[in-house]
């Protein structure tokens, strides 16, 4: 322990309590508390007096932030695998590590894609608010409440990496036709289980599903806007699990009033938590969930305990395992 021990973390949530024993058990750590991200003026005040920031995905960590640290911060930790709200290269410049959790989420999310693709095709979300809604007045109805056929469809997977591939899996015991549009093929996913490879026009054109495993960057940002909603089939369900602002909210709601598309299933929003006034929540064929895609009690330990990892080893002077800035080590060695 040593000099280990008089370092400091702030973590900006509370992790579950295994993860939390094992900084507690080498650095000093503060905890903030409740379950709203601490302001801006906190964390800008935070990271001039710690060595590591255990963080989550709500919480802006921008050049503003990351410029206002001290000397001594040289990790930010961040409990999910997307981590759009750090910027980066800022960190980069500073020669601060920048950790994610990818990998241990990735079933749990596909499983849940899955899930939402099931829920929006056979409308069970409104099935719901029609029983307790006392709208079921026979007994049973030939036309009631009919939804889209998922076994034999095609599905059309953007972003082939862990997820979109786990997703693919499950797409095949469903025996679906599977398209992938990616900036980098995948060969694996061709030659296990039969994924082909498209160009993004075709998978729009020809998928019954479509459900988006991108990261969201300068180059996914609204990358599902009008032209490209209007390319997709008129009963075509939409599944968006990755980040909001990959799909252009607007145009969104104008393919579902005006039927270009036939539903959408929504785990993640433009801005989180969505406005209850949100006009996709007043739509019938929209199944929304605020963003819980890796959302398990397994998978969520999984993630603070990766996290803590992550933070530890780039505390003790080591190459954390889920380095996702490896320029960094260039700009500040693993033992300085
Ligand atoms: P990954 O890096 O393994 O896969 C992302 C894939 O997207 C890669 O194959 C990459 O080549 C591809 N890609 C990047 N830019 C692209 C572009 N412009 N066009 C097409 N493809 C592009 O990441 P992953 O672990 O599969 O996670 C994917 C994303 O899912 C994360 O970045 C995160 O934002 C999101 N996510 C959301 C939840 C949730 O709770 N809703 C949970 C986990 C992950």
């Amino acid at each position: 322990m040593g000099e280990t021990a008089r370092k400091k973390v702030f973590v900006t949530r509370a992790l579950p309590e295994e993860a939390l024993n094992i900084l507690k058990s080498k650095f000093e750590v503060e905890v903030w508390p409740g379950e709203t991200p601490p302001p801006k003026s906190v964390l800008i005040e935070k990271v001039k007096e710690v060595d590591g920031i255990c963080c989550l995905l709500t919480d802006r960590i921008d050049r503003e932030v990351i410029e206002a640290a001290g000397e001594r911060l040289k990790g930010i930790s961040q409990v999910a695998v997307g981590y759009d709200n750090i910027d980066v290269e800022a960190a980069t410049e500073k020669g601060i590590y920048v950790t994610n959790t990818p990998g241990v989420l990735t079933e749990t999310t596909a499983d849940y894609a899955f899930a939402l693709l099931m829920a929006t095709a056979r409308r069970i979300a409104e099935a719901d608010r029609y029983v307790r809604g006392g709208k079921w007045k026979i007994p049973w109805g030939l036309m009631m409440l009919l939804g889209q056929d998922v076994w034999g469809k095609t599905i059309g997977i953007i972003g082939m990496g862990r997820i979109g591939s786990a997703v693919a899996r499950r797409a095949k015991g469903m025996n679906m036709r599977i398209l992938y549009y990616d900036i980098v093929r995948n060969k694996k996913v061709e030659e296990e289980l039969g994924a082909e490879y498209v160009d993004l026009e075709t998978l729009l054109k020809e998928s019954d599903f479509v459900t988006l495993h991108v990261p969201l960057l300068p180059s996914t940002h609204h990358l599902i806007n009008e032209d490209r909603l209007k390319l997709m089939k008129r009963t075509a369900c939409l599944i968006n699990t990755s980040r909001g602002p990959v799909v252009d909210e607007k145009a969104l709601y104008k393919a579902l009033k005006e039927g270009w598309i036939w539903a959408a299933g929504l785990d993640v929003w433009e801005k989180e938590p969505t406005d209850p006034d949100n006009p996709l929540l007043k739509l019938e064929n929209v199944t929304a969930s605020p963003h819980i895609a890796s959302a398990s009690y397994e998978t969520r330990k999984r993630m603070a305990i990766m996290a803590v990892e992550n933070l530890t080893a780039i505390l003790e002077g080591e190459v954390p395992p889920n380095l996702v800035n490896k320029e960094v080590l260039k700009v500040r060695p693993p033992t300085t």
